[in-house]
């Protein structure tokens, strides 16, 4: 594809919210499948979160096949039993999860305490997530765009004069 490509920023690029991310790049949503599930169905639901995995999996792969050093480390999360989310509701959350053929497994309080020394019910881990600084990522990978002819512009653009 042959693109002609600008990138327009007021400040130094970066140093938007992208500064103040917690450096997480995770495929699990905000939202439970559970949650997601009762919104919009078991297959619309499935198919959200298979997409957000395979985002977090292609944003892997782009990391390593430019070879951008960014830090990056992948990953394994933590979904943990909270007031408002019981060892039940993360089991229910972990069968329908495994339903959807995702990958994760559950921990009871027990299994958590060993593993992780955690004082909580019960939680599901799940592979595939990773970690980068979020700024190294973000100046890597407008490198490489500027290495393949993108141009950086420091300025406002006027949404009002389109
Ligand atoms: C506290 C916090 C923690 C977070 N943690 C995570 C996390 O762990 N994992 C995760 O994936 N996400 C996280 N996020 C979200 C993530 O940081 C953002 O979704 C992401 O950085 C957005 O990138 P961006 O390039 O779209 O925006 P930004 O990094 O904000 O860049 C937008 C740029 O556009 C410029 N701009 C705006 N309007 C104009 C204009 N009219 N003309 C010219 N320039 C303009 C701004 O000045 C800014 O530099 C977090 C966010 C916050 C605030």
């Amino acid at each position: 594809m042959n693109l002609n490509v600008c990138v327009v920023d007021r400040q130094k690029p970066s140093m938007g919210s992208t500064a103040a991310s917690t450096a997480m790049l995770q495929w699990e949503l905000d939202k439970s499948l559970t949650d997601l599930t009762d919104l919009y169905g078991f297959e619309r639901a499935a198919s959200i979160f298979h997409r957000s995995l395979a985002a977090a999996n292609g944003l892997q792969a782009q990391i390593r096949g430019l070879g951008i050093s960014c830090q990056f480390r992948p990953r394994s999360s933590l979904y943990l039993a909270a007031n408002e989310i019981s060892a039940s509701d993360l089991l229910a959350e972990h069968r329908i999860r495994e339903r959807a053929g995702l990958p994760g497994v559950y921990l009871d309080h027990r299994t958590l305490m060993s593993e992780f020394g955690i004082a909580r019910e019960a939680a599901i881990l799940s592979p595939g997530s990773s970690e980068a600084d979020p700024v190294m990522l973000n100046r890597g990978f407008l490198d490489r765009a500027v290495e393949r002819g993108a141009r950086i512009f420091e300025g406002t653009v006027s949404l009002r004069n389109r």
